[in-house]
């Protein structure tokens, strides 16, 4: 018998969206990595374990990777709603965000990993401010995170320019550099809160060290009218012109779409996150999936930040994005159940250039949920990957484990002292 670090096994097991569930399965784990998934009897008889999660009625399935969010805005929950984005955004948010300090972002933070690690959320891509003090937090919490200081051509919160925000990204490349678990990204805001000379700047950070571009893109049709103005073009078009698009940028909502940009990612390899939730809450509108993915463009899924969610639940993300679609075009075959499930695990990892996750292969990075099945309203179950997108809810998940470490065990958190935790949002939300 192999000894290896961890075994979980469950009634049933998803490797990934496209593939048949296996029952009973289980999943060896050691040094953080899958050594093993498939039938249960095959996998126990071969290892051994020091640490085993036995689920007689759990799902495992793939880690969740939420592909946009603003983590800490879970500060601004419910801080100001049912308002069009650019007066929720600059009457709200942004005079709100000017008294943001590193120690709220920090709680902000820290409160949004523990309602991700809820929702089976093992990975997050962040934009947003004092990104040091959010990877030190992230760090802690356990979870796997790609994260960006946001870039503008005004002041932020956290610096008095662009420039000096873009010298802040590449000093956090360099210091997060070879981190197991946190990729920094290069997030320019918008292309109308930055200017075409702060874009490339940023282009040639993402170069140099070959890293992850996120940008809002094409959010609204205000967005797409003003760029229109200033440039001739729609957002996807301007950035092409100025030598932006390519397969590292992961350009997030895309609903006021040009008609030729669909065409545009996927002839530059551009990657979509799809917001459905925050799109709608804001009246933005829906982003056109179904066309995009008939084109070959990858999509991954975020809930974008608590403000305009107002929650970072993956598991009704991905059940809007589903549905969505169907009753938009009265066509029930789009957005199947599969493809819903693999914008959160294989789309979002193919967007983010990582072959070593969304689904629980050999060699892969172990990070993997258990859904606790022993509920009324996930039985029967014909379809594991149904029920996760069409039934399941964030509550069910029982278990999440990233890089072989264990951050929730029966729905006990292991990194986060939640009760601690909401004691100091109480009294910090009350100075503040
Ligand atoms: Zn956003």
């Amino acid at each position: 018998m192999e000894k290896v670090d961890l075994l979980v096994t469950g009634e049933m097991l998803v490797v990934s969206p496209d593939e048949s569930a296996i029952a009973p399965g289980a999943v060896a784990v050691d040094n953080g990595r899958i050594v093993a998934a498939g039938n249960a009897s095959d996998i126990t008889g071969a290892f051994e374990a020091r640490k085993i999660i036995d689920r007689p009625q759990g799902l495992i399935a793939p880690g969740l990777i939420n592909a946009h969010t603003h983590a800490a805005m879970t500060i601004f929950r419910g801080l100001a709603d049912d308002l069009p984005l650019k007066a929720w955004l600059e009457e709200h948010i942004f005079p709100a965000e000017a008294r943001l300090t590193p120690e709220l972002v920090a709680l902000g933070t820290e409160l949004a990993c523990a309602e991700m690690i809820r929702c089976g959320t093992t990975g997050f891509v962040d934009m947003y401010l004092f990104e040091d003090t959010v990877a030190s937090v992230v760090e802690r919490a356990g979870l796997r995170a790609w994260l960006g200081e946001g870039i503008f051509d005004f002041p932020s919160p956290a610096f008095p320019s662009g420039c000096i925000a873009l010298k802040e990204t590449e000093r956090l490349i360099e210091k997060w550099a070879g981190h197991p678990r946190i990729t920094i990204t290069v997030d320019p805001h918008t292309p109308y809160t930055c200017s075409g000379e702060l874009l490339i700047k940023a282009r040639d950070i993402a170069d140099k060290y070959d890293a992850i571009t996120v940008i809002h893109l094409a959010e609204t049709d205000w967005e797409a009218g003003e760029i229109l103005a200033r440039s001739g073009a729609s957002p996807a078009g301007y950035l092409d012109g100025i030598g932006v698009l390519n397969e590292r940028l992961l350009a997030v909502h895309c609903v006021a779409l040009g008609e030729n940009d669909i065409e545009l990612f996927a002839q530059k390899g551009v990657r979509v996150a799809h917001c459905p939730e925050s799109n709608l809450k804001l009246g933005s509108g829906i982003a056109p999936i179904p066309e995009m993915i008939e084109k070959g463009v990858p999509i991954a899924i975020g809930t974008d930040g608590a403000a305009s969610n107002n929650d970072l639940d993956l598991m009704s993300e991905m059940n809007t994005a589903a549905i969505l679609q169907k009753g938009l075009k009265k066509d029930p075959t789009l957005v199947p159940a599969s493809q819903a499930l693999a914008m959160a695990t294989t789309w979002a990892a193919l967007s983010l250039h990582r072959d070593d996750l969304g689904a629980l292969r050999n060699g892969a990075k172990a990070d993997l949920i258990v859904i606790d099945m022993a509920q009324v309203h996930l039985r029967p179950c014909y379809n594991p990957v149904s029920h996760i997108v069409y039934a399941a809810r964030s509550g069910d998940v029982q278990d999440l484990i990233v890089g072989g470490s264990i951050l929730m065990e029966d729905r006990k958190l292991t990194t986060i002292d939640e009760e601690e935790l909401l004691s100091r949002i109480k009294t910090a939300i009350k100075l503040w």
